[in-house]
Order: C-alpha cells, then structure tokens, then sequence
C-alpha cells in the first residue's frame, strides 16, 4: 500500500531556474525550507525555532510542487509526496495508519522534504453532518497533527503542504508550531508568463523571431501549467504541418487550442 500512495524521489530534477516569475516565493522557501537544513546552527545561535512546516497555497498549476521539489533538490533531501485526497479516498480506513508511515519514512530518509499536495482533503473545516467517512478523515488529520506536534528539533524533516482552497482550511492546522508560515503562490503576472514561456521553449526549436512579449500579453489570466501546455501544443502544431521549427503561428493555434480546453473543463464542472 505505502509504495502506491507514496512517491519518493531521491533527487528531484527541477531546480529554482526552472521556476519563472516567483522570485519572492522561491526567496521565502530558501529562507524557510533550506536555511534550517543547510545552517541549523543559525537557528541555535539566534534561539529561535525554524518553521517546521510551509504552507504554499494558490490556484491550481502556478508551481507549488515545483517549489517543493526544487527546495529539496538544493538540499539535497529526498522528497516524499503524499495527495491528501489519496490518503482519505483510496483507501479507506487506512489514513492515520499511512500519516504514520509517511513521516516514518521521512525520519528514515532524512534529511527529506515531505510534500502533502491538496491537504484541504485532511484538513478542511468541519463539516456538519457526522457520517463515518468524516470520522475517518478527523482521524487522518489528528494523526497529522500529532505527528507535527511532535516535530521540534528535528530540523532535517522539513513539511511542505499545498492547497487551492485556503478558506477551507480548518485553522487548527495553521496554529504556530504546524504550518505556522504561509506563502501565497498566485497566478504569474505578464512578466512572469514570459518567463515561463522562455522556460518551457528552451528546449524546442522555436523561430528566431518568436514574439515572447505578445505571447505574455494574451494569456493573461493562465497558469504556468497552462503556458507550458501551450508550447507543447505548439510544438504539435508544427509536426502536424511537417515542420520542424515551432514559430509564432503555431504558438498562436496552441493559445486558441488551450484557452477552449479550458473553457470547457470550467463548463463540466460547473
Ligand atoms: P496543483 O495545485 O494543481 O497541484 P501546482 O501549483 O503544484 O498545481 P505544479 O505541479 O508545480 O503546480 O505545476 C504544474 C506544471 O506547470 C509544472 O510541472 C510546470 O511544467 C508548469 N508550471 C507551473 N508553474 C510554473 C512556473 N511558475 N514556472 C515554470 N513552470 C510552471
């Protein structure tokens, strides 16, 4: 069961030049996640405890794995990914069990960034009704807090949550001493979805006269997720016409082509 829900990554490959337009969340992570890994005599010194948990929250595909991955990576920690929503709905009944193992692992792999993305799932308000299945998520999230409350001095564990819905969150979470810092990862601005465009096209053989700024301009309102599915459209637009240089018409296509992907998954789940 554990090898399933758990994806542990000896040495993530992103690192913070992978990252466009976030330079203020990337400073606040180092400062947070890597100071106390790399310099815990710092803390000492000071007299001051590190965070012993971040809290990223944002809207969907704006880059908070990847600032977890890439903390880890400059660490040189091993990162362990756990989905909130696996550890509730996947299998049932065994939430608090794999909470337990989860940090287990994390103290045997040390040092180690242990990422819970979409922690809303263990960790939203309490609902009204009292059915067993939120008796079995209070459960979860219990375990998750004990094990936090546990944490002090143990500065090679360090925890990265992830959430799009903050106001969900039940506040107990958030008390100091469990994910007392929180970094806010919003949609990139047009400066940063150039940047994102110049990061995910580094790769591909674009024409030399790609406007980077007319691309940033159109897309206001998209994610980095969204940016990077345009330039693979793009590149898919290319091999379609039998052409092996991606220019701005092809990129232009992949805009159209995402933008209504999108408008229509916003349609279903409405
Ligand atoms: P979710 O909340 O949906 O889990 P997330 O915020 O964790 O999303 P990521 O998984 O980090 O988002 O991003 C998804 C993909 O989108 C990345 O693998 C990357 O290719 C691209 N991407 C997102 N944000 C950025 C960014 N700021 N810079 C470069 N690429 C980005």
């Amino acid at each position: 069961v554990r090898a399933r829900v758990m994806e542990v990554t000896e040495t993530p490959d992103t690192t913070y030049e992978d990252i466009g337009g976030l330079d203020e969340q990337v400073k606040e992570v180092r400062e947070t996640i890597e100071l106390p890994l790399t310099d815990p005599d710092m803390f000492d010194e000071t007299g001051i405890d590190p965070p012993s948990g971040v809290l990223l929250h944002g809207p969907p595909g704006t880059g908070k794995t990847m600032l977890a991955k890439a903390a880890a990576r400059q660490t040189d920690a091993r990162f362990i990914k756990m989905a909130g929503s696996e550890l509730v709905h996947k299998f049932i009944g065994e939430g608090a069990r794999l909470v337990r193992d989860l940090f287990e692992v994390a103290r045997q792999k040390a040092p180690s960034v242990v990422f819970i993305d979409e922690i809303d799932a263990v960790a939203s308000k309490r609902t009204e009704s009292k059915t067993s299945g939120d008796a079995e998520v209070q459960r979860t999230m219990m375990q998750l807090l004990s094990e936090m409350d546990g944490f002090e001095g143990r500065g090679d564990v360090k925890i990265i949550a992830a959430t799009n819905r903050f106001d969900m969150l039940d506040r107990a979470i958030l008390r100091p001493g469990r994910f007392d810092r929180l970094i806010e990862v919003p949609l990139p601005n047009e400066e940063g979805r150039e940047q994102i465009f110049r990061i995910h096209s580094r790769e591909m053989n674009v024409s030399d006269n790609l406007d980077y700024e007319r691309l940033a301009r159109v897309t206001e309102g998209m994610s980095g997720a969204d940016v990077k599915a345009i330039c693979t459209e793009a590149g898919m637009f290319s091999i379609r016409d039998r052409e092996t240089t991606v220019d701005m018409g092809d990129f232009l296509d992949a805009y159209d082509k995402v933008r209504e992907d999108s408008e229509e998954e916003g349609e279903k789940s409405m």
